[in-house]
């Protein structure tokens, strides 16, 4: 038997009850055990005993969970499951030889660009030129596939290093801009450092914050995750900060799991954990009072980002907010909870299960009748804005942060 790589206690909290089956989104569309969370915590366990084997098989079933922890919220014994996955993702990264294409995938084209904004802008210019029609016979379909889901329009903007609020100041809070958000979701960004300064605080956007790691995290690289939390700590902690404030759900989630992340590292444990404790989503932190009723004929559906439902349990604030601007004209999505495919990365390394979910999530917002999808992940942004495109409709997907400033805008 080799170094267990899981926490066989944490493992063992599931009792097999079966009542997170209904949560899963893969076993939903599988009907696979296998493809479920207990079926694969069964298959951690199976593969750290020695009694399964590390190979295809079992690695896909692994491969094929979305990381979206919908689960955890429905498990009735706390199953951590998201530690679990990580770190059997990180053990099968060392063990399992992937092939070459897979290799690429994740290695290069995802991990050396996304994190990086410069490199960002250039596969966005890249995209931009295999999209267009006299060469794109000549682009392979997985790269057709990843173009499908880039946005129109992208806004590349950057934030000042501070913003004051321009009366009264209640304080400061920090804000994490975030690799993937500048680039393409900048506008995003604006409004909500406005948002922030007109609750009254100042905001501080330090240089030196970097990715957040959760892509690093959810793809088996657990030390490059922690090198990235090391990064961000270190940019922030000099600051004399509120809270830090974050508006994109993946990076929230793992930003609040600094001081899990390097709870074995003696010289940072601590520090992380400080700035753990200090996040703050931008849901959590406004308040519904800034935010009048308006007058609109636009009907407003919200779809909740996994990681802001499940790992954060953050699902009645965004509600309470778009409530208090659209009142009577807010709608429940079905299956709002139910992730959309798009699972960080997973929609370039998943394209089938992810173009599945995204099918099921367009079938839910259109059964709506909603002029406007609001939520809180740029990846859920990218991967709905696509498939409604897909499907031929008019609805717009907006990040909270833009409704608020613009509810119809
Ligand atoms: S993960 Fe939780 S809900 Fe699912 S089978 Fe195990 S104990 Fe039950
Ligand atoms: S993280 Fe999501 S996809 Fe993976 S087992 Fe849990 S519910 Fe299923």
């Amino acid at each position: 038997m080799s170094k267990p790589f899981i926490d066989e206690e944490k493992s063992l909290a599931c009792v097999h009850c079966g009542l997170c089956l209904s949560a899963c989104p893969t076993y939903l569309e599988t009907g696979n055990e296998n493809d479920s969370p207990r079926g694969r915590i069964y298959l951690m366990r199976a593969m750290q005993s020695g009694r399964t084997p590390i190979n295809e098989t079992t690695v896909r079933h692994i491969d094929l969970c979305l990381g979206c922890r919908a689960c955890e919220t429905a498990c009735p014994s706390g199953v951590e499951y998201g530690n679990l996955l990580e770190h059997t993702r990180d053990h099968l990264e060392r063990q399992h030889d992937r092939g070459w294409f897979q290799t690429f995938l994740r290695r290069i084209a995802i991990e050396q660009v996304f994190p990086f904004p410069n490199r960002m802008r250039l596969a966005l210019i890249l995209g931009r030129i295999a999209n267009a029609q006299i060469i794109r016979w000549l682009v392979p379909s997985f790269a057709l596939k990843a173009i499908a889901l880039l946005p129109e329009n992208p806004s590349d903007r950057t934030l000042p290093q501070t913003s004051k609020c321009g009366t009264q100041s209640r304080g400061s809070v920090g804000f994490v801009e975030g690799c993937i958000m500048p680039v393409m979701f900048g506008d995003t960004n604006h409004a909500s450092v406005r948002l922030l300064n007109q609750s009254g605080f100042d905001v501080e956007t330090p240089p030196g914050q970097g990715c957040c790691g959760a892509l690093y995290a959810h793809s088996g690289q657990l030390d490059k995750a922690r090198e990235c939390a090391r990064q961000n700590i270190a940019a922030f902690e000099k600051l004399n900060l509120e809270s830090i404030v974050i508006n994109a759900a993946g990076c929230g989630s793992t930003l609040k799991e600094y001081g899990e992340l390097l709870a074995d590292d003696a010289d940072w444990r601590e520090r992380a954990r400080q700035f753990s404790d200090r996040v703050k989503d931008l849901t959590e932190w406004l308040e519904t009072s800034q935010f009048p009723a308006r007058e609109s004929k636009l009907k407003v559906t919200y779809h909740d980002a996994c990681h802001l439902a499940h790992p954060q349990g953050i699902t009645m604030e965004p509600r309470a907010l778009v409530k208090a601007v659209a009142g009577n004209r807010f709608i429940e999505l079905p299956e709002a909870e139910i992730c959309c495919g798009s699972a960080g990365s997973y929609n370039l390394t998943e394209p089938e299960m992810a173009e599945r979910l995204q099918q099921r999530k367009i079938d839910n917002l259109l059964s709506t009748g909603a002029d406007i999808c609001v939520t809180t992940n740029p990846g859920c942004m990218l991967q709905i804005q696509a498939g409604l495109k897909k499907a031929g409709s008019k609805m717009r997907v907006q990040h909270i942060a833009d409704y608020l400033i613009a509810p119809d805008g």
